[in-house]
């Protein structure tokens, strides 16, 4: 019997090891094509003129046994500012990291990388967005209850960077944490040789205007 084991697990253990070995997947689009598709469908979104007929069963049926996403968003988990909503995307076209505050650590860094491994998918976005809850929960204190603590910790660094600047503390903490986790992403992600064909970009997110502005990068 134990015999047997060895026999069905070697075999299984190359098959594992050569899928983990294989070529990380070619660039779905590149980050500047895919950044100028998200801008148009934004546009698309303000002028009220979205896609109609999203998602269509062909699109369901065209990726239901693969994904390219053109591009990796990580967002705000507020319920206002769906990426696929304000991009005017269909299903299949983003990879999605969303948590209150657009923050990332180990989960959301992970998922970015498999995106860009496995995927294919080579745009990174870190989109903050106006009046978002966690930024303003974050500069009214230093920590708060339960698990919330986390986000209103994390945000911090955004906050005192954001202090004594001209303008609105709030947007102005919003632009800045945002810029933040970019540069977090840019320092941390791990995916070899791929990193130099990645661009990580940051944005905000008008919630009136329904606008997506990009930062100076
Ligand atoms: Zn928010």
């Amino acid at each position: 019997m134990k015999i047997i084991r060895k026999l069905i697990a070697v075999p299984l253990v190359f098959v594992l090891l050569h899928v983990l070995a294989a070529e990380p997947t070619e660039q779905s689009v590149s980050p500047d094509a895919a950044l100028a598709t998200l801008n148009e469908g934004n546009k698309r979104f303000v002028d009220a003129k979205m896609s109609s007929s999203k998602p269509t069963a062909e699109r369901r049926a065209a990726t239901a046994q693969s994904q390219h996403p053109f591009a990796i968003i990580v967002g705000c988990a507020d319920s206002r500012t769906s990426p696929e909503i304000i991009f005017d995307q269909n299903i299949g076209d983003l990879f999605v990291v969303r948590d209150a505050g657009n923050l990332v650590d180990d989960y959301e860094l992970g998922s970015i990388e498999y995106a860009v491994e496995h995927v294919g998918t080579r745009l990174i976005v870190v989109l903050g967005h106006a009046r978002c809850g966690a930024v303003q929960a974050a500069l009214e204190a230093a920590t708060a209850p339960g698990h919330v603590a986390a986000i209103v910790r994390d945000i911090q660094p955004a906050v005192q960077a954001a202090k004594g600047k001209p303008g609105d503390l709030l947007v102005n903490a919003i632009h800045e944490n945002a810029r933040e986790v970019a540069d977090k992403i840019r320092k941390k992600l791990q995916v070899g040789d791929l990193a130099s064909q990645v661009k990580v970009v940051s944005g905000y997110y008008d919630l009136d205007t329904g606008k997506v502005e990009w930062d100076k990068q």
